[in-house]
């Protein structure tokens, strides 16, 4: 059996002129683009051949297991485009986890089952496994929004070797964490898909740039159903020049580390915080004793946070800020402590 719906074997994929001819110096009278030259008068390359072929030497895969999309989401929405029959198709999340997987779905007309986390933010196997039987798409966030935790790999492993379907290991905040990158796994689960993205670490999340990681055969389906021309030319030569360049992004990544841990410590001191939990990304999920109360209060004087009570009690989930960001949000809950009596 195969995981993508049937009626997509028959696809002819559209063919872009680009596609079938990419030496910028012939001459391209292909395409019906506007022949004066300019930086953007010739259509990307839809297959992004140059970006695949540094990616492939930095990541240690092949290109032809790179998939590169407009943003990771829209590499989940193809999944589910290409996996789920609108109307009986499912897929499996576990909750609390990033809205866009069930958003998508919903999109796609396709069920969603929930195996929600344990209280401490690990996957419930047996149910998951249960509940999952029959879903052809299975997403793993690891570490996980908005819990910040990465997920145990001897129960990734477990649910590798045992689930029907695809799973779908969302690496958003990879750089971020201590634990190595699911990629290295490709050639071990057959089922594995990796997602990463250049939106969190590399700072680079107007761009919309997201890969997707897996055996070429998962990748070849992405890329029949993918728009042809879905990376503009200016995303995909600003992605380059980034790869090209890893130091700069490498003294952020550790600049935002040693911020985690200094506002995680100083996030305790304070009365009205019941607890910061641990974090391997770039954000903190901290419960507190009111949190909409603290959230409401932050927002007037400016700073915004991401209210997650709805999802787990009493939650704030904080992004690191440069150190003077973070600076001005510790003397603001001080602030708040005195004028609401703590
Ligand atoms: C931010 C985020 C993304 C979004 O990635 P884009 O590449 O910007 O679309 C994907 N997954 C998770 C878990 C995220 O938090």
């Amino acid at each position: 059996m195969s995981w993508y719906r049937p009626h997509l074997k028959q696809l002819q994929a559209y063919s872009a002129a680009r596609h079938e001819f990419s030496d910028t110096s012939a001459i391209l009278l292909d395409a019906n683009e506007n022949p004066f030259d300019s930086a953007f008068n010739r259509y990307p390359d839809p297959m992004q051949r140059e970006l695949k072929e540094v990616l492939a030497q930095q990541k240690q895969v092949r290109t032809e297991q790179i998939f590169i999309g407009n943003g990771s989401d829209e590499a989940i929405d193809l999944l589910i485009r290409a996996a789920c029959e609108p109307g009986s198709g499912k897929i499996a999340l576990c909750s609390p986890t990033y809205g866009m997987y069930q958003v998508l779905a919903q999109i796609n007309n396709v069920a969603v089952v929930d195996a929600p986390l344990t209280s401490d933010f690990q996957l419930d196997l047996p149910k998951l496994l249960s509940k999952s039987l029959d879903c052809e798409l299975i997403f793993i966030c690891s570490p996980n929004n908005p819990t910040g935790n990465l997920i145990a790999t001897e129960d990734l492993s477990t649910l590798l070797e045992k689930a029907r379907g695809l799973v779908v290991v969302d690496e958003a905040y990879i750089d971020f964490a201590s634990g190595d990158s699911w990629i290295n796994f490709l050639d071990q689960y057959p089922q594995l898909v990796v997602l990463q993205t250049f939106s969190k670490a590399y700072g680079l999340a107007g761009l919309r740039v997201g890969t997707a990681y897996a055996q070429p055969e998962i990748i070849e389906v992405l890329n029949s159903i993918k728009p042809p021309y879905n990376v503009n030319s200016y995303s995909q030569k600003q992605v380059l020049e980034a790869l090209r360049n890893p130091l700069e992004k490498q003294r952020q990544i550790e600049l935002v580390l040693s911020e985690r841990n200094r506002l995680t410590k100083a996030l305790q001191e304070f009365s009205c915080v019941q607890q910061v939990f641990p974090s391997e990304a770039n954000f903190l999920l901290c419960q507190c004793n009111k949190a909409t109360e603290l959230y409401r209060y932050l927002l007037k004087k400016g700073i915004v946070l991401r209210d997650r009570s709805k999802v787990i009690s009493n939650c704030l989930r904080i992004s690191i800020g440069t150190p003077q960001q973070n600076d001005l949000l510790l003397s603001q809950i001080n602030q708040y402590e005195k004028d609401t009596l703590y």
